[in-house]
């Protein structure tokens, strides 16, 4: 029996491991994959676009030689920051069900009711409270047309290198989409940017701005703004002009689909948290992050719903503390719940 069981060990779930052990309280942090698994699969040589000190969790410094982590420096750092504050973590255990009951019996009182925490691998561990920190990248906004499942499509990008002297098209113009693309265009591949709107997302990071624009405006990089693709085929896709209605294709070895990813809904809906049907959000106590269930409380993006782009690690490391706070009944810290970016 423990106190807390915490789903998700990323940045935000670590962070609730550290409060539980400060508060006193025993903990255990189920993760599907490795530690911090969504920050290994991220691009191998992506760079936050924190600065290293918004984060930082359990409030041990992060130092680097520059301002902004890179990926294997916070790999680096998480793996350590975990292993200091001695975090009770079990790898590679996927959740998959979670249920409450009343150990004595006594339906009514809910003060009793107690968690069961079910993984794929067939155990069950109890537990007090539980915190879900599932986070987002597990599920990509799929564009749901045909050939998106083939083989030489993807909705992660890695590396560059597999794509030299390739044609790639790439949907999507945020962040990931553009820093794609430049470093696709630099390891000499041909890549053609595809769009919904108009321009460039207006979150894509200010520094790149100007660089993306300028190889476009070389020609170096391609784009075809207010244009859909309407299906993927081995080697080309097919597009529609969104202002003119026009079909035609492209050539496309590989598709990069980086259209962003969304919290999975089916692990909430499991535990019995009621989710907004449009916006996809849980039912939370904008304070204590505690969900309809209680004793069950959302930490870090898996509480964003749609709205990705207002929980990053920056305010989702914080959401534990009023969390802890709730649980041992102390006043409860008034956190950062969402942000804007823009
Ligand atoms: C390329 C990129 C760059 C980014 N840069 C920044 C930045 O500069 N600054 C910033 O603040 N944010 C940044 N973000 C966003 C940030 O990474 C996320 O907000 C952050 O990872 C959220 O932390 P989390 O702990 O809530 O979720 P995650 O880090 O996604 O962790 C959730 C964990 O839960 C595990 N999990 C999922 N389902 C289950 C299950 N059923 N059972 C057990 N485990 C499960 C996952 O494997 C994962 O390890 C970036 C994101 C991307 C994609």
């Amino acid at each position: 029996m423990y106190d807390v069981i915490i789903i998700g060990g990323g940045p935000c779930g670590l962070a609730a491991g550290i409060e539980a052990s400060k508060a006193g309280l025993s903990h255990l942090i189920l993760e599907k994959g490795s530690l911090t698994e969504s920050i290994r699969r991220y691009p191998k040589m992506m760079r936050f676009f924190s600065t290293a000190e918004n984060i930082e969790i359990g409030g041990i410094p992060f130092p680097i030689s520059g301002v902004k982590a890179n990926r294997n420096e916070a790999l680096q750092y998480y793996r350590k920051v975990a292993g200091y504050f001695n975090l009770n973590f079990k790898l590679f255990t996927e959740v998959n069900h979670v249920t409450r009951y009343a150990p004595t019996g006594n339906e009514g009182d809910q003060s009793e009711e107690l968690f069961t925490v079910f993984t794929t691998d067939g155990q069950a561990y109890q537990a007090r409270k539980v915190i879900l920190a599932t986070g987002y990248f597990d599920k990509p906004r799929w564009l749901q047309i045909p050939g998106e499942d083939l083989p030489h499509v993807t909705h992660y990008y890695d590396e560059p290198f597999q794509y030299s002297y390739t044609n790639v098209v790439i949907v999507g113009a945020s962040n990931s989409a553009v820093e794609a693309a430049l470093e696709l265009y630099r390891a000499d591949a041909h890549v053609t940017i595809i769009h919904r709107a108009d321009d460039f997302r207006k979150t894509v990071k200010y520094w790149l701005v100007p660089d993306v624009k300028n190889r476009v405006k070389e020609g170096k990089i391609h784009t075809r703004f207010s244009t859909c693709v309407t299906r993927i085929e081995p080697g080309k896709v097919g597009i529609t002009d969104l202002q003119t209605g026009e079909e035609s294709e492209l050539p496309a070895d590989f598709v990069l689909i980086l259209t962003g990813y969304i919290p999975d809904a089916g692990l909430l809906r499991e535990c019995g948290v009621e989710l907004n049907p449009e916006t996809q959000v849980p039912v939370y106590d904008k304070e204590t992050f505690e969900t309809n269930v209680p004793g069950l409380y959302v930490c870090g993006t898996v509480m964003a719903g749609i709205y990705t782009e207002k929980v990053f690690i920056e305010n989702g490391r914080d959401h534990a503390k009023a969390i802890m706070d709730h649980i041992t009944g102390k006043p409860v810290r008034k956190v950062a719940e969402l942000i804007e970016r823009i």
